[in-house]
């Protein structure tokens, strides 16, 4: 057998379909900018979402949901995305598609309740007290045998100094931290949980404690023990599986959650309106990303409708691509195949075909990305390809004729438009696969199109 151990990457790095974004690229007065943080025009789409980023971040969102709708490829999961990075990292965002929601594990109502669940944060408030100083001096005895020590801890700020009896555990903690005097720390009280937080710039000429990495701080003012306030946001979703008995916490690594009772979603709910009328916890809206809505069924949406009431609802941003398209579970159609009453509630973003020059923006981006290099001929043939068959398609094609190149030994792997031909012919695109069936269609099995209306494409 042979093997071909050169060629074997050495660390594995995907690329997803949407890495190139990093934000909804607006201004500062909130206007999107024609071509930033990976996102290239779509202008009025980009500037509706960032109102409703304001509204979010101004928490006026509840009971609102959004429909981003627009032919395939126009940027839909793209403006999303953006919005979710905007957000920034401590509002919680859940991205699912509409047929995640069928599964044989948990009802569909269920795996909505948990996704609702997932996008809304919980900020918990914790007041611990704590130690902080600088250390003057350690002092450890060991009993004969070492098997118990005892020590005492010199510990200072500008303004005092106090000596701390330590035992067995302190020791060992300071021990593995290789705390010594000198340093800045910090004592969590009802834990005893040690944090270093640097030198004393008082030492900064004890050479022998500095090593390449060593951070200077001040000496702490004031009084040694003080209040800290620290700050956690959990989401629903994580309270929820802690909580549940049949489930606990470990479901939370296997993902394997299954269905939660109803009535211990109660007691968390009057639980944490409990904390937040002490102050002890805040809600933080997020989003939930419901990519594909259409795949959705009746049962689905008149849940969303209810849910989208309630006092924790997250903001609901659905995508479709669908025109006028049956509702799943009736005989019914309607515009992107989701019932009147539901869109009546819904502020709709659409977003339009690009333009050749977006395209081509957009293709380098990707090449950018994926780290190919394109001849500026390839560019132009891309953008044309783009036009002609649709942007996902040229995007797809970039990584296949990437490897076209390589094999023909192509001068520092650039691709030229040769390799994209090659990498055209291979694969088709929709438009002419559908040619294909169209010809040999009678050669396929169960090739049954009789009576049945085609999707346009
Ligand atoms: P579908 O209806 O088929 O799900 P979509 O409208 O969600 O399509 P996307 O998946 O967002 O389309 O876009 C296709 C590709 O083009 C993605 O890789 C996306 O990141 C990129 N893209 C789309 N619009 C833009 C844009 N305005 N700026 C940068 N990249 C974009």
């Amino acid at each position: 057998m042979q093997t071909q151990s050169n060629d074997l990457p050495t660390t594995l790095e995907r690329i997803g379909a949407h890495s190139h974004i990093r934000g909804l690229g607006l201004d500062d007065n909130l206007e999107p900018v024609a071509s930033s943080q990976g996102m290239i025009g779509q202008l009025k789409a980009r500037k509706a979402a960032a109102i409703i980023i304001k509204m979010v971040q101004q928490f006026k969102i509840a009971g609102r949901a959004i429909l981003i709708a627009g032919p395939p490829s126009s940027g839909k999961t793209a403006v999303a995305m953006a919005m979710a990075q905007s957000l920034g990292a401590d509002v919680p965002f859940t991205s699912i598609a509409g047929s995640e929601v069928f599964s044989l594990e948990m009802s569909k109502t269920e795996a909505l309740t948990q996704a609702f669940r997932r996008s809304i944060g919980v900020r918990i408030k914790e007041e611990s007290q704590i130690i902080q100083g600088e250390i003057v001096e350690i002092q450890i005895d060991r009993s004969l045998t070492g098997a118990t020590k005892t020590g005492k801890l010199t510990i200072k700020t500008t303004d005092m100094e106090t000596v701390y009896d330590l035992g067995n555990k302190m020791i060992d903690s300071l021990n593995r931290q290789k705390v010594t005097a000198g340093d800045v720390i910090t004592i969590d009280k009802s834990s005893g949980k040690i944090s270093k937080l640097g030198r004393s710039f008082t030492r900064s000429r004890d050479y022998d404690a500095i090593g390449p990495d060593t951070k200077f701080v001040q000496c702490p003012e004031g009084e040694l023990q003080k209040r800290n306030l620290v700050e956690h946001t959990v989401s629903l979703h994580e309270i929820d599986v802690i909580n549940s008995r049949t489930q606990g916490f470990l479901a939370l690594f296997s993902g394997d959650t299954g269905e939660i009772k109803p009535e211990l979603r109660e007691q968390i709910n009057s639980k944490l309106s409990e904390w937040r009328e002490e102050g002890k916890a805040s809600i933080v809206p997020g989003v939930l990303f419901i990519d594909e809505v259409h795949m959705l069924d009746i049962e689905c949406f008149s849940y969303l409708n209810r849910a989208l009431e309630s006092e924790l609802a997250p903001l609901v941003i659905m995508a479709s691509n669908r025109g006028y398209a049956r509702i799943r579970g009736t005989k019914y159609t309607s515009p992107h195949g989701i019932p009147t009453d539901l869109l009546d509630r819904l502020l709709i973003i659409s977003t339009k075909p690009y333009e050749r020059d977006e395209i081509f923006q957009i293709v380098q981006l990707r090449a950018q990305e994926e780290d190919v290099t394109l001849s500026q001929d390839a560019m132009s043939l891309l953008e044309s390809i783009g036009a002609e068959c649709g942007l996902r398609y040229a995007l797809n094609l970039i990584a296949p004729a990437q490897l076209c190149a390589k094999r023909r030994k192509s001068v520092e792997e650039v691709v030229d438009p040769e390799d994209l031909q090659k990498a055209f012919s291979y694969f088709m695109n929709d438009k002419r696969s559908v040619d294909f069936l169209r010809e040999q269609g009678q050669l396929l099995m169960f090739n049954d199109n009789i009576g049945a209306e085609p999707m346009s494409l």
